[in-house]
């Protein structure tokens, strides 16, 4: 046990965690906590798609939603714009929020918040949706997963060698890590090498069957909608915007949020960005993303806000984590800097 859940357990056995959070409730908080979810599901059941997307499960998402419920105020999206532009929040607020668009988001996630009555806001990465193409950390760990060789050499962007078999998961991460970093990488060329040296055919109708059990479609993102969710964009081709020419970067966010506006039928005015590397004093990246209509971008990893010092293009958010127990959770709600 790390030390981390040593304090956790510590500030719940004496009732600091009690007080602090009724303290939140009563005097109103300092911040606006956004946690990120990506999958709901059972530890362990990713098969040959990427294990990190799985962040939470079902229990526990159940169990976080109470304890939410509880303590906390669950905004909306509509709730963040209107503070934005001069509004109040409630004393205690908190954005529940997914990124992707994955398939348990609504047979799994969303039930729960209908039980809970609570809201999520949903991010898209709408060029997979529309096409159904698999998300690239999923294609990368479906083929190098399914392959049948003891390792796979690419060429390009550079000569890189990953070792299958017992070490692959250390090998999609290493794969994983060229597609998030590399500049201006020509995707699809990079996964055919892939395909080819790990000798696995996927061609469109496989992937498209595959996309099926991942993914949702127009119809079930339309429903979270109808039933009071928010959803956003999440870009189209979910590229890190570090890694994207300023031209390339700009259509790309525009015609993300053109897709959902023309799925929805109403304006889509915030972004969640992929991977959520923060772009807090990179100018020309922040002006692209309000060029291209959006109000509000969101990263990831990056922590919680302080209110009155809300960066509309570095709204920052919480990770959710498999690995974070029940008390950590709860203290970290409670007491962001922990
Ligand atoms: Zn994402």
């Amino acid at each position: 046990m790390g030390k981390r859940d040593r304090l956790a357990q510590l500030l719940e056995r004496t009732g600091a965690l009690r007080l602090a959070l009724g303290a939140r409730g009563r005097l109103g908080s300092p911040w606006l906590t956004v946690l990120t979810y990506h999958r709901v599901a059972a530890k362990g059941s990713e098969g040959l798609f990427d294990a990190g997307t799985i962040d939470v499960t079902p229990d526990a998402f159940e169990r976080e939603l109470a304890f939410l419920k509880r303590w906390f105020d669950v905004i909306g999206m509509d709730d963040l714009l209107a503070y934005r532009r001069g509004g109040k929040l409630p004393g205690n607020p908190v954005l529940v929020t997914f990124d992707d668009g994955y398939l348990d988001n609504h047979a799994v996630a969303l039930p729960l918040l209908r039980e809970a009555g609570l809201r999520a806001t949903f991010f898209i990465a709408t060029s997979y949706v529309e096409e159904r193409r698999l998300f690239w950390w999923d294609h990368v760990s479906y083929l190098l997963k399914s392959s049948k060789k003891d390792a796979v050499d690419l060429t390009y962007p550079a000569a890189q060698h990953l070792p299958l078999g017992p070490t692959v998961e250390a090998s999609i991460v290493r794969a994983l890590r060229t597609i998030k970093d590399h500049f201006d990488l020509d995707l699809p060329r990079f996964l055919g090498e892939m395909a080819q040296a790990a000798d696995v055919s996927l061609d469109r109708e496989g992937e498209r069957r595959l996309t099926e059990k991942l993914l949702m479609t127009w119809d079930e993102v339309r429903e979270l909608r109808a039933l009071g969710m928010d959803v956003q964009s999440h870009t189209g081709a979910h590229r890190v915007l570090q890694t994207q020419p300023l031209d390339v970067l700009r259509k790309d966010l525009t015609s993300a949020r053109e897709k959902l506006e023309e799925v929805l039928g109403e304006r889509v005015q915030t972004v969640a960005y992929p991977v959520g590397k923060p772009i807090r004093s990179d100018h020309e990246r922040r002006e692209v993303v309000r060029s291209a209509g959006y109000e509000l971008g969101f990263s990831y990893g990056t922590g919680v806000n302080l209110l009155g010092r809300l960066d509309p293009f570095d709204v920052r958010r919480f990770a959710a984590d498999l690995d974070v127990t029940p008390e950590l959770f709860r203290a970290r709600m409670a007491l962001p800097y922990i």
